[in-house]
Formats: structure tokens, C-alpha cells, sequence
């Protein structure tokens, strides 16, 4: 049976209703700031480039901006290529892959095919390097109290991509470093809004060491301090996420 984002999300507001969590004494508006980014303390920036593209600086001396690949894109229905607009004049015109959300990449590996110019370059799946995604520890279901995986069950690199590891509530989802960044995860979590988010192989190598931190101090502690953060910190925010998102639909 297909759920939607939406019907997911209905069915999240109303467990939120009956629920005794303090989440109800947070104030949404003062959560809203801290919560639309999946990994709040990490700066994120940085533009997606569809598979294939040469390294930065190559690729926008070979891009001449013809649109090809956003038209391929369409074509194949994924509509995955968006443009940089005139906010950024160094990037203007160029391709971005830029709603994981909604459009991530299926990786048909048609607009590298296309190019005209070869700043997409045809390469094989597995050495596409678009992004990094990263799981938000403190929002992800796997890590806080429920079974989930979906993420794992949506990318196409499969085992090679998810290491798992054992907790208390069973297997707790990581990306490692083959992801090739194509957002297919970001889309199908069912968390509000997403609990991963793709960033550019350049912006993780500056984040890196500070997640991979996070990562090993959580898998280092204690149960009972686990279960506190879960229960208190971690639940009543993702139920927060959920009620600011489904205020994004209405
Ligand atoms: S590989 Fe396919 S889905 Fe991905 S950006 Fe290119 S045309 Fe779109
Ligand atoms: S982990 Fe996510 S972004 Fe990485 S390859 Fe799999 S689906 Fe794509
Ligand atoms: S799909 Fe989202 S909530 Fe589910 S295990 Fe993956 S990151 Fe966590």
C-alpha cells in the first residue's frame, strides 16, 4: 500500500495530538529556527551538480549554459536539473540538481550522455560524485526509538552504501563514504522534511571530522543516557518538525 508524505504526516499530527510528550509546551515558532535543517549545527551550503560533472572549477569553464541536460532531465520525467539564477552571479545559468526533497537524481545517467561540451562527463554509477548524504542522528526514526530503513531501502548502490548497526531498537542506519550523492534517500524518508541531506564532496570534507565526532560519541553511550536523550530531547523535536511541516502543506 502507497502512503504519501501527506497521509504519513496526518498520521504523525494526530499520534502528536493524543501524545503527553512536553513537546507540547514548545513553542513551535522558537523551534522553527533550529529545526528546517536536518543537521542544524553543520553548515551546508553548496550547489549539487548533476552526475558526471567535471570538478568545480573545470566544470563551469566547460558549461556553456546551453540547457541540454535540464531538458534530458524532463524528458525522462525526473525533472531532477534545475538553473542557478541571477542571486549568483558565479554559478548563473548553470545546472544544479535542487529539491532532493522532490526531484533527487534517479541516475538514469542520461544528461551526461547529452552534453555537448563534456563538463558531464559519462562515467559509471558507481564513481558519481555529486554529494554526501548525511543522517541527522537526533531526527532519524532508526536512531530514536522506531524501525525504519527506508532510506537503505531506496538507494540503488545498496549494500555497498549502508552500514547498520545493532540497537536497541534494532538496526540504526549509517552512510558511509561510496554514497554518490544522489538524494533518492533524502526523498524517500519519512521523517517531516527529510532526517538526510546531501551536501557537495567539498563542503563534507570541511564537516566531516565534526559528524564523524557526533557519530562515535553516540555510538559510545550508555543506554540509559540514550534513552533519556530519545525520550525527552530527540522525540518531542521530531514531533515538533512534523507539526511545522505539515503546516508547510496545508
Ligand atoms: S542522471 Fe537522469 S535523473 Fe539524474 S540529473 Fe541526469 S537526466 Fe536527471
Ligand atoms: S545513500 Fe542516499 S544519496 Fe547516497 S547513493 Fe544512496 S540514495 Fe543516493
Ligand atoms: S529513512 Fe529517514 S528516518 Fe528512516 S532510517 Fe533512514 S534516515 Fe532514518
Amino acid at each position: 500500500m502507497y502512503i504519501s508524505r501527506r497521509d504519513f504526516l496526518k498520521f504523525f499530527i494526530s499520534v502528536s495530538a493524543v501524545s503527553s510528550l512536553t513537546a507540547n509546551a514548545i513553542s513551535v515558532s522558537a523551534l522553527s529556527d533550529t529545526l528546517l535543517s536536518p543537521l542544524p549545527n553543520i553548515d551546508i551550503g553548496g550547489i549539487i551538480r548533476p552526475p558526471g560533472a567535471l570538478i568545480e572549477k573545470a566544470f563551469r569553464a566547460r558549461c556553456i549554459s546551453c540547457g541540454v541536460c535540464v531538458n534530458v532531465c524532463h524528458v525522462m520525467k525526473y525533472n531532477s536539473i534545475a538553473v542557478v539564477g541571477i542571486r549568483d552571479l558565479r554559478n548563473f545559468g548553470t545546472p544544479y540538481v535542487k529539491d532532493m526533497r522532490d526531484f533527487p537524481c534517479a541516475l538514469c545517467m542520461e544528461c551526461p550522455r547529452h552534453c555537448p561540451t563534456g563538463a558531464l562527463q559519462e562515467i559509471e554509477k558507481e564513481k558519481v560524485a555529486m554529494g554526501m548524504a548525511l543522517i541527522d542522528f537526533g531526527l532519524c526514526f532508526g536512531w530514536n526509538g522506531d524501525v525504519c530503513l527506508s532510506c537503505s531501502k531506496a538507494c540503488p548502490m545498496g549494500a555497498r552504501i549502508f552500514d547498520f548497526y545493532h540497537g536497541l531498537w534494532g538496526n540504526q542506519p549509517y552512510i558511509n563514504e561510496n554514497c554518490v550523492g544522489c538524494g533518492l534517500c533524502v526523498k524517500y524518508c519519512p521523517l517531516g522534511g527529510s532526517a538526510v541531506k546531501v551536501i557537495t564532496r567539498g563542503q563534507y570534507e570541511k564537516v566531516k571530522t565534526e559528524y564523524l565526532i557526533g557519530f562515535k560519541n553516540l555510538l559510545e553511550m550508555q543506554a540509559e543516557d540514550r534513552y533519556n536523550i530519545v525520550y525527552s530531547r530527540n522525540l518531542p523535536e521530531i514531533l515538533a518538525r512534523g507539526r511545522l511541516i505539515e503546516r508547510e502543506y496545508r
